[in-house]
């Protein structure tokens, strides 16, 4: 370094030192200013090994994680997380549930040590008007949040909430309830439903690792073409599209998450597919891009 270039990071450094501390003040009074408005995702989580296998589908929220703007925080809407009433976690250190059973050891010995976020907890009560939210400090992180949560940020350096489902609602009411938590986006929060739009675990047939049974097929096509049509109310009225989709959808769980993730869409947004594949016979892993 010469001496004028030596002047010059002097010059800078006060400035730099500055500009820290404002960032640093600016954490503290308001952790989720306004940031670039984040994607949302939905996520077919399909088999918990999905989390410590590399194939297809994990390689695919791998790429996620690696291009997505990275996030203040992330709010996730489970499939297997069901309560009465609506909860968000809001301990400072979620823990690792395991919660399926006749999987290897080595899924079980997975941890994910990601930070909770008691702000965005908050955040997202406040945010909320069409219920209370309850502020949870039991649960931590089930497999249908840190499946996909690890692999796409493996340094669990961002943190993460879950935001539960009300089993006593109707799909409008999850609808709306997920269209108040819109603003977040625009706050740096990765919003991520996480289930399966096909999920039918009584017809999971495993000699047909990587083929859907017709019925199956033909549903994913039908919720691909209401979501590409942006027709929610029709997603929304999923009882009323058919046996195909009566057959995917025997229970709402898994179902409900893609619902969050479109009420979360702001118009004009571009949508897109990913991992569009039918597994097992009764289960599709077709994920969604919003913006
Ligand atoms: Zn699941």
């Amino acid at each position: 370094m010469n001496r004028k270039d030596f002047l010059k990071s002097l010059a800078l450094l006060p400035l730099a030192g500055f500009a820290m501390n404002l960032n640093k003040l600016s954490a503290l009074t308001d952790p989720f200013e306004s940031t670039v408005k984040m994607p949302v995702l939905f996520v077919g989580h399909g088999s918990p090994m999905n989390a410590i296998e590399t194939n297809e589908f994990s390689l695919e929220w791998q790429k996620l994680g690696k291009s997505l703007p990275k996030p203040t925080a992330i709010l996730c809407v489970s499939a297997h997380w069901e309560t009465k009433g609506t909860y968000v976690t809001a301990m400072e250190k979620p823990q690792t549930i395991h919660d399926f059973g006749g999987f290897p050891q080595a899924l079980f010995d997975v941890q994910y040590p990601a930070p909770g976020s008691p702000e965005l907890a908050d955040e997202a009560k406040k945010t909320v008007s069409k219920t209370t939210v309850g502020l949870d400090e039991k649960w931590g992180l089930d497999h249908g949040a840190w499946s996909v949560i690890r692999v796409m940020y493996p340094e669990a350096d961002i943190p993460v909430i879950q935001m539960s489902l009300d089993y006593y609602q109707n799909p409008q009411y999850h609808y709306d309830l997920a269209k108040q938590l819109a603003s977040l986006r625009k706050k740096g929060v990765l919003m991520i439903g996480s289930g399966n739009m096909v999920h039918n675990l009584r017809a999971v047939d495993w000699g047909k690792p990587n083929q859907g049974f017709d019925w199956a097929q033909e549903a994913n096509e039908k919720f691909k073409k209401l979501i590409l049509a942006n027709d929610h109310q029709q997603l929304i009225n999923y009882k009323t599209l058919g046996r195909e989709v009566e057959l995917s959808i025997p229970t709402p769980e898994h179902y409900l998450p893609l619902l969050y993730a479109l009420a979360l869409r702001f118009e004009n947004e571009q949508v897109a597919f990913f991992n569009d594949k039918s597994v097992m016979g009764s289960l599709s892993m077709t994920s969604v891009k919003i913006g």
